[in-house]
């Protein structure tokens, strides 16, 4: 059977870059009925946090994807670490090393003066007892020595075989001075005594893998499978970073993408199902993934795809399902207000929204289903819902303004609120047959009365369909924007 992982480090926000692993490694599980492990990779103490653990489980419990085995905290396991690389000294590829990142430096300055990976000379291995019993007291790291001549290689299941010479692979550390382990360490440690049979990450971490090998072989236990993924890339085919945009999946979920279009999106950086099929369900993902359609080259998170990707979903659901998620997008706490990102007037903006939304959802659900039922086929995000709907407009357009809240259009105001408020139906078809009556009376076309009323109710030049947006604010709001517009016009 199946069994992959994914393994988070919580030095920072689920980047998309790992969710995209992590959906990459959920899909093959859930497609060929394996598991799904999560472990937390929190043995670095200093940069990790809880609260980033938290985050981490928030991030991927909101996109879906649930997990067989954990969450598992390395942390948990420091003397199973210890008690392996007790085991691996006795082979002698490894030993307690003594020596200081400061007695290191000269000697590490040397090696990359003459451009060779630095092999340790190995003090701490030529001590006498009576040396050694001195130096003890010091704390010990472990650090394993590799051979100077010959190659590691592995099979990477998109790469085919990859080599490195043992010459280019420094001796590295397994266990640190303050107790904990290496990456690499725990990382092999780990994924053997959890029996994960594949291991799919990013390319990034291919020289990692030299190094792991190695471990396996030093332990004599076998490698899983491993594939490594090209990274995604931003516009300018650069790695994605934050200078490109947002990185982190939480931030998407709080700009109101709907985590079935992230998945859907991810799965598609790398990976494809055939054919020109771009917006897949969940389902559609799980039962179509396959390793064999994993790419070779680096995919662009293209932005603007996101946001269509997000409105064919939106679409897709109904409207009833639709606010749920609205919902659910405007109830979680915003992640601006954790340190890592700095406010910027886009999250301002979006904040003071859902909270506007949120007050005004929980009063008036049916207002807000018509609304939405309006909106469906043109919104991207969940929060792609103009304030106007929900309170009234406090500025005018400017140029618009010039144009059309004169003293004329206060007389065709007026003449407007007269009309609709008598009306006892006030349906679409009803408003539209009274706005296109007032412009036959007054022998105008009918954009000299809809461009006011449209200003009048939303402050702006442009927006859906006139009718239905009357309909749907319905009379009582209508007859009162109309009047504190031609209020300001005085
Ligand atoms: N903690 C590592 C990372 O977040 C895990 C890499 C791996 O999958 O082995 O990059």
């Amino acid at each position: 059977m199946i069994k992959v992982r994914i393994a988070p480090s919580p030095t920072g926000y689920l980047h998309v870059g790992t969710a995209r692993t992590a959906i990459f490694n959920w899909l093959l599980a859930r497609n060929q009925k394996g598991k799904f492990v999560l472990r937390i990779e929190d043995t670095d103490i200093k940069r990790s946090s809880q609260e980033m653990t938290q985050s981490i489980i928030d991030s991927l419990k909101w996109m879906g994807l649930n997990w067989d085995e954990g969450p598992i905290l390395q942390c948990d396991r420091l003397e199973n670490y210890k008690k392996n690389a007790e085991e691996l000294i006795k082979t002698k590829l490894c030993d307690f090393c003594y020596c200081t990142e400061e007695d290191l430096k000269p000697r590490k300055q040397t090696a990359l003066a003459e451009k060779k990976s630095w092999k340790c000379d190995r003090p701490c291995l030529k001590l006498s007892p009576d040396e050694r019993q001195k130096w003890i007291a010091r704390p010990s790291a472990v650090r394993f020595f590799t051979e100077s001549d010959g190659k590691v290689s592995f099979m990477d299941k998109l790469h085919g075989e990859l080599t490195k010479d043992l010459h280019d692979i420094e001796d590295f550390i397994l266990m640190k001075s303050d107790g904990t382990p290496s990456y690499n360490f725990a990382c092999v440690v780990d994924d053997h005594e959890m029996g994960i049979t594949h291991i799919l990450r990013g390319e990034d971490h291919i020289s990692n893998t030299f190094k792991q090998i190695i471990i396996y072989k030093a332990f004599g236990w076998e490698p899983p499978v491993f594939i490594h993924v090209p990274m995604i890339l931003g516009a300018d085919r650069s790695k994605l970073s934050k200078r490109h945009g947002a990185v982190s999946v939480l931030e998407y979920r709080d700009k109101g993408i709907l985590p079935e279009t992230l998945v859907n999106f991810l799965a598609l950086l790398g990976w494809s199902p055939g054919g020109d099929r771009e917006v897949l369900s969940m389902e559609e993902l799980i039962s179509e993934f396959s390793l064999d359609k994993l790419g070779v080259t680096g995919s662009i998170f293209d932005y603007q795809k996101l946001e269509w990707m997000n409105g064919e979903h939106i679409n897709r659901l109904s409207d009833d399902e639709l606010l749920k998620k609205i919902k659910d997008c405007i109830d979680v706490p915003n992640t601006q207000h954790f340190s890592e990102y700095p406010v910027s007037e886009i999250d301002n903006e979006l904040s003071k929204k859902r909270e506007i939304l949120k007050k005004f959802i929980s009063e008036n659900e049916e207002y807000t289903k018509k609304v939405i039922a309006l909106l469906k086929p043109r919104m991207k995000t969940l929060l792609d819902m103009e304030s106007y709907f929900f309170v009234e407009p406090t500025e005018y357009d400017e140029k618009g303004a010039g144009k059309y809240l004169t003293q004329e259009g206060k007389q065709r105001l007026e003449l407007l609120k007269t009309r609709l408020s008598e009306l006892t139906e006030f349906s679409v078809e009803n408003i539209e047959a009274v706005i296109r009556k007032i412009a036959e009376e007054l022998g105008i076309g009918a954009g000299l009365l809809i461009h006011p009323l449209r200003l009048a109710l939303t402050g702006k030049t442009v927006g859906p369909s006139l009718f239905h947006l009357v309909e749907v604010l319905g009379k009582e709001r209508v007859v009162q924007r109309i009047e504190k517009t031609m209020a300001w016009i005085k």
